[in-house]
């Protein structure tokens, strides 16, 4: 049996803020403002995850009204995200991002960004699709936003399966 599991994030630029995306920290002059790191690609992976087992949300995991998750790297995120996919007896089969932002540009980046991506998962990079858009007509040149979806495969029996009765 497969799942398939979508996620949807976006974060506004700030002055004097890290970029990350993708768990891959890039030069330039401004970061994703939010109260973890503001890895939006991240987040995202972490909410396709989730829903394709239908757990609870990012947002309900880990509230940012928690003071535990200021400045937290969103790597912990992805990594609960993942547990739970593997307890519900799933495995990641593929995963495809589309990334959107002005600045800066991700295709120097990309592979930089699918091998962490990949390795985080435990994929293969060629599991890893990233696309990155400019946010064209849409007016939103200080944010960045990221759509993914992924794939789960069935590997064993859900742990949450009954147990067979007995005679
Ligand atoms: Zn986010």
């Amino acid at each position: 049996m497969t799942r398939i599991g979508y996620g949807f994030d976006s974060h506004e630029f700030r002055p004097g803020v890290p970029l990350k995306i993708g768990g891959v920290a890039l030069a330039h002059d401004k970061g994703l403002g939010g109260h973890s790191d503001g890895d939006v690609l991240l987040h995202a992976i972490t909410d396709a995850l989730l829903g394709a087992i239908a757990a609870p949300d990012i947002g309900a995991l880990f509230p940012p009204s928690d003071p535990k998750w200021k400045g937290a790297d969103s790597v912990i995120f992805l990594r609960e995200a993942l547990k739970r996919v593997r307890d519900a007896g799933y495995s990641v089969g593929n995963v495809d991002a589309s990334l959107i932002l002005a600045a800066p540009k991700i295709g120097p980046h990309a592979t930089g960004i699918r091998t962490r991506v990949a390795e985080l998962l435990g994929l293969h990079c060629d599991c890893v699709g990233l696309k990155a858009k400019t946010p064209e007509g849409l007016d939103l040149d200080n944010t960045a936003l990221a759509h993914v979806v992924v794939l789960l495969e069935n590997v064993k029996p859900s742990r949450k399966a009954a147990p067979r009765k007995k005679r």
